[in-house]
């Protein structure tokens, strides 16, 4: 059998987002900035599909850019906000995605930004006393809080509403990326009053390469990729036409029946939680995965075995397809910073099973029951 439980790296296409881009590669090849026929076509295609994203998170069209995916919109945020916006303070935590907190120490190395972590506590959540704090003693500098809605390795939730009016009293900006959150709950940026949120459309069945930041309308910056006028002169280079309609599809599917998913998928995680601790009563969790956790998220710590190095291969070899969260079961040097900076500890292996509507129960039968044999000849 083959389990594919890594979606919170990416996840399948659906195939109906494959239909709908298929006649767009095939015909709609015209450069949306050609004035003749085949460029104005795609240029209504694109503005159509800008329309219909942006309604879907109670955004004006103008509010939304199209970007090669989350890493591109949030590096355009935390950069933008210093070069535009006179940000001169930033604060983050240690376990956002590479994407934010690489770049922000790059701008507190570089530019001389002054740079503040948050504490967050041994389950993943922010220390929103201690946010207030670092607000509070900065309010000479102009911030931008950069805090993301779910962590992509154990699913701890940001209370999005309550940091953002935090932000909004002190004046400061709020980016969130919410690259595994959008398309699995709804967002309301007006009902959220966010200055800045980020997807990737492939995070939700949609295609790699393709997302977009919203940008409330406010809130004026300058590219941080230069040449072309596209993207209202916010983002130069040709447009992605078919990644965009396949983006838009997939928000379409995702919407359509949001809290079906995430009741099939909830279900799949709470029963892998109960499964596991049945066939090994001495494994743990990271994160708080039945409290404020994102439903497709289940990171499993599991009891030290002769096998920790393996665990990862042993699972693939069975056919299960995982993430691993420490440095010995990942395969990679460094390890996990987000499990390093909770305190996990990393002698023994940590594995994030991450899933999707595709997801059965027999899939998760099967792989416990895969799980628990190989901890029988092991342990
Ligand atoms: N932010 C988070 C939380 C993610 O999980 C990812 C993907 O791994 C990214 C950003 C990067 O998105 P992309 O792969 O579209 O560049």
């Amino acid at each position: 059998m083959k389990v594919y439980l890594d979606n919170a790296a990416t996840t399948p296409i659906d195939p109906e987002v494959v239909e709908a881009m298929i006649p767009v590669m095939k015909e709609n090849y015209g450069n949306p900035s050609s004035i003749h026929n085949y460029g104005r076509k795609s240029r209504a295609i694109i503005e159509k599909a800008r329309k219909k994203v942006a309604s879907f998170i109670n955004a004006a069209p103008s509010e939304i850019f199209f970007t090669a995916g989350g890493t591109e919109a949030d590096n355009m945020v935390l950069r933008s906000a210093i070069d535009d916006l006179e940000v001169n303070h930033i604060i983050t935590s240690q376990i956002e995605h590479h994407a934010v907190i690489d770049t922000a120490e790059l701008m507190n190395e570089r530019k001389g930004v002054k740079l503040s972590i948050v504490n967050v506590d041994d389950k993943g959540f922010v220390d929103i006393n201690h946010l207030t704090q670092l607000l509070e003693e900065n309010k000479d500098l102009k911030t931008l809080v950069s805090l993301m809605h779910a962590n992509n390795e154990i699913g701890s939730l940001l209370p999005l509403k309550k940091v953002a009016d935090l932000c909004n009293e002190h004046g400061a900006y709020f980016h969130s990326d919410t690259v595994q959150t959008m398309c699995h709950y709804k967002i309301d940026v007006k009902e959220l009053d966010i200055h800045f949120v980020t997807c990737s459309a492939h995070k939700f069945h949609g295609p790699k390469g393709v997302g977009f930041l919203y940008i409330n309308e406010n809130i004026q910056i300058k590219p941080m990729i230069t040449g072309g006028a596209q993207e209202r002169n916010m983002r130069a280079g040709t447009e992605n036409i078919h990644g965009i309609v396949g983006l838009l599809k997939a928000m379409e599917i995702a919407h359509r029946d949001m809290e079906g998913h995430e009741k099939h998928i909830k279900g799949l995680k709470y029963y892998m939680v109960e499964r596991l601790k049945e066939v090994l009563p001495e494994i743990e969790f990271n994160g708080d995965p039945l409290g404020e956790s994102l439903y497709t998220v289940l990171n499993v710590h599991f009891p030290s075995s002769e096998m920790d190095e393996m665990f990862i291969y042993n699972l693939d070899i069975e056919g299960i397809a995982a993430s691993g969260g420490s440095a010995c079961s990942s395969g990679s040097a460094v390890g996990s910073h987000v499990l390093n900076h909770m305190g996990v500890d990393m002698d023994s292996p940590s594995i994030r099973f991450s899933f999707s509507k595709y997801n059965t129960k027999e899939e998760i039968d099967y792989t416990v029951n895969v799980i628990k044999e190989l901890f029988a000849v092991t342990v």
